[in-house]
């Protein structure tokens, strides 16, 4: 399994049972209902995967740059309304 460095912001890989690199991806999701804008994910998040955004007359947050993420879970720590999820993706 990758194992993540938040401080070097490194993330490192693994080799899959058939040989091939295998470079983890995470899924990331916003409920944006219980969003309040507060901007503390966005602020949080060390690879700007996150911003601020107006989605119909709120602004919430919104997932910009998914590839860019290393699954830190920061975003998900800094809300106070659990509004992010983070998780690894299967193979
Ligand atoms: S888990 Fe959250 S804080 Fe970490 S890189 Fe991904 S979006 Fe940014
Ligand atoms: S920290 Fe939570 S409530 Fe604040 S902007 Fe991010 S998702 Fe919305």
């Amino acid at each position: 399994m990758a194992e993540l460095s938040i401080i070097s912001l490194k993330v490192q890989t693994s080799i899959t049972k058939a040989g091939k690199l295998w470079i983890p991806k995470y899924f990331l999701g916003c409920d944006e209902d219980k969003c309040i804008s507060c901007g503390q994910c966005v602020q949080t998040c060390p690879r700007g995967v996150l911003k601020l955004d107006r989605i119909g007359t709120r602004i919430v947050s919104t997932i910009s740059d998914p590839d860019n993420c290393i699954g830190c879970t920061a975003c998900m720590n800094a809300c106070k309304n659990q509004c992010i999820i983070c998780a690894a993706k299967r193979l």
